[in-house]
C-alpha cells in the first residue's frame, strides 16, 4: 500500500522538453508532434496560438498532429557548443509535410557532409535528455535518416 502525501513510491514521471511534444499515454502509441492549423487561410503551427501569425484570424484554430516523417531541409555541423554538450552535433530544420518547419538535432547518423543530403527522409526519435529537478525523466524529440 502507498500512503497518500509521500513521494517516494510514486512511479518516475516522463515529461516532454516542450509542450507540443505529446508522448505517448498508453501502449502502442508514438509520441507526435502537435499544434493547430488556421481554419481562416489554412497555416499550420507548432504548439498552441490565439492569433494567426499569418492572417491575424483570432481563435479560429483547429488542432493537428504533425507527421512524424519529414525532410531535411537545412543544416549545420556544430563543433563548439556550451560546455557539457558533447559536440559535433547536426542542428537542422526540419520541412514537415503539414507546412511547418522544426529545429530538431539529427541523430543516429555521423556528423559528416556525406551522410547528409538536401530533402533526405528523416523520422521522428525520442530520448531521454536529462531529469527534472523531481527526478522526472525529460524527453526530447530528434530526427534520423529513415532507411531506405
Ligand atoms: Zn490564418
Amino acid at each position: 500500500m502507498t500512503e497518500a502525501g509521500t513521494t517516494a513510491g510514486e512511479a518516475k514521471k516522463v515529461r516532454p522538453i516542450v509542450p507540443y511534444l505529446k508522448l505517448p499515454e498508453k501502449e502502442g502509441e508514438e509520441a507526435v508532434l502537435v499544434g493547430v492549423r488556421c481554419k481562416a487561410c489554412g497555416k499550420a503551427f507548432l504548439g498552441e496560438r490565439l492569433v494567426c501569425p499569418a492572417c491575424t484570424a483570432i481563435n479560429q484554430f483547429e488542432p493537428v498532429t504533425f507527421s512524424r516523417t519529414g525532410e531535411l531541409y537545412a543544416y549545420t555541423i556544430v563543433h563548439q557548443s556550451a560546455p557539457g554538450i558533447p559536440v559535433p552535433y547536426i542542428s537542422a530544420i526540419i520541412d514537415l509535410p503539414e507546412g511547418v518547419s522544426v529545429r530538431a538535432n539529427i541523430v543516429d547518423v555521423e556528423p559528416r557532409p556525406e551522410n547528409l543530403k538536401f530533402g533526405m527522409k528523416v523520422e521522428m526519435v525520442t530520448r531521454k535528455v536529462r531529469e527534472d529537478s523531481e527526478g522526472n525523466d525529460v524527453i526530447a524529440f530528434f530526427f534520423r535518416p529513415v532507411e531506405g
